[in-house]
């Protein structure tokens, strides 16, 4: 069994004194960091102050979003290199809020994927269809696309430091999960289209998260799911309490 990747994603949320606060909390607190890996995603302002509180600690920080060029005039955006210069380790890439409220498309995602990486960041890549995709039996056609359009002329190696993230639409935000069993059936898709692509190898050893309305209620479920290796956490992540009773949660399974 791989061992289990919870990431919180902390998206536009808290003030400073409050992210600073959950950040050292968590260094405080992540007692189950030795079997499960844990990563915080806080907005680009914090990121500084949050590397240096956990800098000792076992929880990666990341951020979640970078754009794809090393610096220039590209007014508003961050890039890798920057991410990197503050003390990151990870970033979110592709989340469906990216893709539907700032139109970025497959190809973009392939793009800041590759500068990911040629910075030296390990990449979550979100993945996930809409509620009227799902109904039309469209999901593995659209998170096919996402997957081969997203992952094109990248190698096994470079996949082998992804995590795929695989975030219904529909789940994000709103109370709806996802049953372990159609989980669970979208991570087993997302695997084999990744072993038809790279190496067996490569696909077997990927961490594929589930992200939508994960909570304490429904973490031991969905974590218990053979092909589900994590949780990528939006709105219980921002209480260090329920998000670190879905650390334990992943631990117990460890
Ligand atoms: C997310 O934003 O990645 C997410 C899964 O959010 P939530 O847990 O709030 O649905």
């Amino acid at each position: 069994m791989k061992k289990q990747f919870i990431a919180g994603n902390w998206k536009m949320n808290l003030t400073m004194d409050e992210a600073l606060g959950l950040a050292r909390k968590l260094c405080d607190e992540s007692i189950n960091s030795d079997v499960v890996d844990i990563g915080v995603f806080p907005a680009f302002v914090f990121l500084r102050d949050i590397c240096e509180i956990l800098r000792d600690s076992k929880v990666y920080v990341g951020a979640q979003n970078m754009y794809l060029e090393e610096s220039g005039a590209f007014t508003g955006e961050v890039s890798g290199a920057m991410l990197r210069d503050v003390g990151c380790t990870h970033v979110i890439i592709g989340h469906s809020e990216r893709r539907t409220i700032f139109q970025e498309t497959n190809s973009m995602v392939n793009s800041k994927l590759k500068a990911a990486l040629s910075f030296g960041l390990k990449p979550i890549m979100c993945v996930g269809e809409k509620q009227e995709e799902r109904d039309a039996d469209q999901t593995s056609e659209v998170v096919g696309n996402q997957l081969s359009e997203g992952l094109a002329g990248l190698t096994s190696e470079q996949v082998k430091k992804l995590t795929i993230a695989y975030e219904p639409v529909w789940a994000i935000g709103t109370g709806k999960t996802a049953t372990p069993e159609q989980a669970n059936e979208v991570h087993t898709f997302i695997r084999d289209t990744i072993k038809s692509k790279f190496e067996n190898d490569t696909a077997q050893n990927i961490r594929i998260q589930y992200g939508g309305s994960v909570n304490i209620k429904n973490a031991d479920e969905l974590l218990g799911q053979p092909e589900i290796d994590g949780a990528l956490v939006g709105g219980a992540s921002l209480e260090p309490g329920s998000f670190l009773d879905i650390v334990s949660a992943a631990g117990r399974l460890s």
